[in-house]
């Protein structure tokens, strides 16, 4: 019980903190707070840790495996009301079907054949989460995303042949990189593109990020503490 409550108040307290650095970051750039949606990034987190941050009335959250996401979120969303499941991680086509009923929004749409699924998908269940297409800004040869040079033909191909609407562009830039010119480029290819929602800066970041126009930013171990070394597979 004591284990539960200080992990709660944990939880609490440093979701406070996040939340007010991110109002501060806005406010020091100009930005309405409002702008910026946490997302809190949830992947292989104690159920206790989760729900200690819907209490505290977080309702954004972000998974990376879809398997994961499935296990828990149906009961939590019985439970509270207003969640709002971003899918963060990478998509196998064919567990598209699975995404497309449990998120409100995937932010990983990186290539062709997933944006055909997808299609696919809308046609079976009536509707789609929205979309925001990944982008590879460091052009890292093993990392998911869009290449920066294939970022308009994959954007007309989702657009206009396949009637995809794009809310936003998401990235992950290179592990150590400065965050700050791979938000620039990320916000450059949004303008250009009239897409709104930027997705980039994590624990480390993201106050960089809303300085650079990130409209949402992923934040996990800043608010739930660090996670267990190894990931489930799904
Ligand atoms: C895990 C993860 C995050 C959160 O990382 P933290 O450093 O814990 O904030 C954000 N975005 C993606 C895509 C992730 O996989």
């Amino acid at each position: 019980m004591n284990n539960d409550l200080s992990a709660t108040s944990a939880v609490e307290a440093a979701l406070a903190d996040v939340r007010s650095r991110i109002a501060e970051a806005a406010t020091t750039a100009g930005r309405d707070p409002e702008e910026v949606t946490l997302v809190a990034v949830s992947k292989v987190q104690p159920a206790e840790r989760i729900e200690a941050a819907l209490q505290a009335g977080q309702r954004v959250f972000g998974e990376n495996y879809v398997q994961e996401a499935k296990g828990r979120w149906p009961a939590l969303r019985e439970r509270f009301g207003g969640i709002e499941l971003h899918l963060i991680g990478p998509l196998q086509t064919n567990k598209a079907g699975e995404a497309v009923a449990l998120f409100d929004v995937i932010q990983t749409l990186d290539r062709d054949k997933l944006a055909r699924a997808l299609v696919k998908e809308r046609e079976k269940q009536g509707s789609l989460p929205r979309l925001y297409v990944q982008v590879n800004t460091g052009e890292e040869p093993q990392k998911a995303g869009i290449l920066p040079g294939d970022l308009d033909r994959f954007l007309a191909l989702c657009r206009d042949e396949l009637g995809l609407s794009i809310e936003g562009l998401m990235a992950i830039p290179p592990e150590g990189d400065d965050i700050a010119p791979h938000a620039a480029l990320l916000a450059k290819f949004a303008k250009r593109h009239g897409v709104g929602k930027l997705s980039i800066g994590m624990s480390a970041d993201y106050e960089t990020a809303i300085r650079f126009g990130a409209t949402h930013v992923r934040v996990g171990s800043a608010i739930f503490g660090a996670r267990p070394p190894k990931a489930p597979a799904g």
